[in-house]
């Protein structure tokens, strides 16, 4: 239709009226077709934001959120019922430290021997088995290629491949051979662009590697503050990134609405991310007195690793450097972890998936209870608190109405063994059911 014929032969205001209400009548039905109801019966309800067991809970989910919960709920008619009675029932797992888009392979310098586009082939398998084991959302924090996670996150999100929600970092911001850097590789090879996107060398370069990676589709910003366990020629007690360049980070970020997590290993380099400003502390291995007590005070919150020692040590190929470095750090960072607990500082759940296998993150809950967590303690680690850290308490982290319909269940109880935990048998994502052991039928088994 032309203007010309818009304003020389105007409509009937009684036409337009039918017209509107035809158009309304279609819209309703098209959402109601797009948008299925779906009512859950939740035998046990583990409430984490109250910390308590609810009995009985029916959850209301329409499309792809979580339209209400609650005792007496009456089912609708047109819902489809899926029986969760025998089961306990908890929101969609989140872990805060993922590596996805990368190879999983203890030598980084395999990176080099394959295409960024085998790469991210082979990554695929990582993101399903993750949102199998019940992780709908991860936020995965750096790849040597640097924007494979961007494509990911992307691919997940339309629908071309099975994951979990992504948050990405886009590249590691780092110094140059430091430990975010392809290092290991004789002084005359120069590495492409991809494989060197975020180093920088002084508190203006750090901006502008922040500036690119918010245009180029990160969510957050990864710095690593002292050197690391996984890189070659790194020294973890090392300090890397200036206190100068943490504030850049920090303060460039968040012009673009970003937050920054810092990999420390060092006491002094924990220390200095904290006071930048950062919102995590990643490994927070030979965190000190004083840095837990600057971490509560800047309401900074911990992701420790603590499970993937055995990982390190037991991989067939982890390279002899690497082993060094790792020497008593991973008894230090579980004393560190006990201590931090006690002392009530602000803590996540973050599993470095990528250096133990993928699919295995729960695991870590055990080493979470074993070295002081109660369980309800670390649940929360892997839900509100998660979702808090990540900036998305809107969206994810509780089964409240609003929410995203990310459910997940189990068939015994994790208060009473936390280990149920690593055998999801259900596990839903914006609505949508990924996995159900009870009734093979309904799992959405090999698509798309
Ligand atoms: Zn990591």
């Amino acid at each position: 239709m032309t203007t010309h014929q818009m304003t020389t032969r105007p409509w009937p205001l009684l036409t337009m009226l039918c017209l509107a209400w035809q158009g309304a009548a279609l819209a309703a039905a098209v959402a109601t077709a797009e948008a299925p109801l779906v009512a859950i019966r939740a035998g046990k309800f583990i409430d984490v934001e109250s910390g308590r067991v609810l009995a009985n809970e029916i959850i209301i989910v329409r499309g792809t959120k979580i339209e209400a919960v609650g005792t007496n709920l009456s089912l609708p008619e047109d819902a489809r019922v899926i029986d969760l009675s025998k089961m306990t029932v908890l929101p969609g797992l989140i872990d805060c430290h993922t590596h996805l888009a990368d190879l999983a392979d203890a030598e980084p310098l395999n990176v080099l021997q394959r295409s960024a586009v085998e790469t991210a082939y082979a990554a695929i398998p990582n993101a399903r088995v993750t949102l199998l084991a019940g992780f709908t959302t991860v936020r995965d924090v750096g790849v040597y290629r640097a924007f494979n996670d961007v494509a990911m996150r992307d691919a997940i999100a339309r629908g071309i491949i099975i994951g979990p929600r992504m948050y990405v970092a886009g590249a590691y911001v780092t110094i140059s051979q430091g430990a975010g850097a392809m290092t290991g590789l004789a002084p005359d090879i120069q590495l492409p662009l991809d494989l060197r996107y975020g180093e920088a060398n002084s508190p203006w370069e750090v901006r502008q590697r922040i500036r690119e990676l918010a245009h180029r589709g990160a969510d957050h910003i990864k710095v690593l503050s002292t050197g690391a366990v996984l890189t070659h020629g790194s020294n973890p007690k090392s300090i890397e990134f200036t206190p100068e360049e943490l504030r850049a980070a920090v303060e460039e970020a968040a012009n673009f609405g970003m937050r920054v997590e810092a990999h420390a290993h060092a006491a002094e380099g924990i220390k200095n991310a904290i006071r930048a400003g950062v919102a995590s502390i990643e490994h927070a291995t030979l965190i000190d007195d004083e840095g837990i007590a600057l971490a509560k005070q800047h309401g900074t919150y911990l992701d420790m690793d603590i499970y993937d020692e055995e990982c390190i040590q037991s991989a067939g190929n982890t390279p002899a450097d690497f082993l060094q470095h790792d020497q008593e750090l991973a008894a230090a960072q579980r004393r560190n972890f006990t201590k931090a607990v006690r002392s009530g500082a602000k803590m996540t759940f973050g599993t470095d998936a990528g250096v133990c296998p993928h699919g295995i993150n729960a695991r870590q809950f055990a080493f979470m209870v074993k070295y002081g967590m109660t369980p309800m303690q670390a649940i929360q680690s892997a839900t509100v608190n998660a979702a808090d850290l990540i900036g998305h308490s809107e969206l994810i982290g509780s089964i409240s109405a609003g929410k995203s319909a990310d459910i997940i269940a189990v068939s015994s109880d994790p208060l009473a063994d936390i280990r149920a935990l690593e055998h999801v048998q259900f596990v839903m994502k914006e609505g949508k059911v990924y996995k159900d052991e009870n009734s093979p039928m309904a799992a959405m088994k090999d698509s798309p």
